[in-house]
């Protein structure tokens, strides 16, 4: 429980804290200072690099009511991520909701005006895992989607993917986080919680 507990107090709330990532963090802030974000983004890459939060961090930035650059992560909207309330910002496993009609679904309710905030945003984590006929149907709203909607698509399997679905996204591809970095993570966090951590601990 304690480790949990801190485990969700050090997951990345700034662009800032994503470990490794610089490039993807550079592209999207520089996208959201002029403000020119896109409809539809597909973050690949290996398990732990950081997609879901990345994505999450993406969600709150465009739905901010203190625009900026990067999440202001005290308004009502960006806590609202933060806490997995906020009604305009939809998370789901492909894995588990592999069946056309909940994708079918999902996709009739986009169309719909949001709730609370400027953008109704959609991810999709392990996308690659989408039936066919899922993956078809979401490929029809990524040819037009609304003005309101934002689909972020996470993949550790790019190559699974239709390349019409690829190629309707602004692809990012997050590195593999060096280890040397992970571990000064840890130790900071470690640090922050007024204990040292020996670097074969970390
Ligand atoms: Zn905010």
């Amino acid at each position: 429980m304690a480790n949990e507990a801190l485990y969700q107090k050090y997951r990345s709330m700034t662009f800032e804290e994503v470990v490794g990532q610089e490039y993807v963090v550079r592209s999207l802030k520089n996208a959201l200072k002029s403000g020119k974000t896109g409809h539809a983004y597909l973050f690949c890459g290996p398990r732990g690099t950081g997609k879901t939060t990345m994505a999450r961090l993406l969600a709150k930035a465009v739905n901010c009511e203190n625009p900026a650059e990067a999440p202001c992560g005290h308004c009502e909207s960006c806590r609202a991520v933060a806490e997995g309330t906020h009604q305009d910002v939809v998370e789901i496993n492909a894995a588990n909701e592999t069946h056309v009609e909940n994708i079918r679904d999902l996709i009739d309710r986009a169309q719909l005006a949001p709730m609370m905030s400027r953008y109704k945003i959609y991810i999709i984590d392990e996308v690659h895992q989408l039936s066919n006929a899922a993956a078809s149907a979401l490929l029809k709203t990524l040819e037009e989607p609304p003005a309101h909607v934002i689909f972020i698509l996470a993949t550790t399997d790019p190559q699974k993917l239709l390349p019409t679905i690829i190629s309707r996204c602004q692809r990012f591809d997050f590195a593999k986080v060096p280890e040397q970095l992970i571990m000064a993570h840890l130790q900071k966090s470690a640090a922050a919680e007024g204990f040292t951590l020996e670097d074969k601990a970390a």
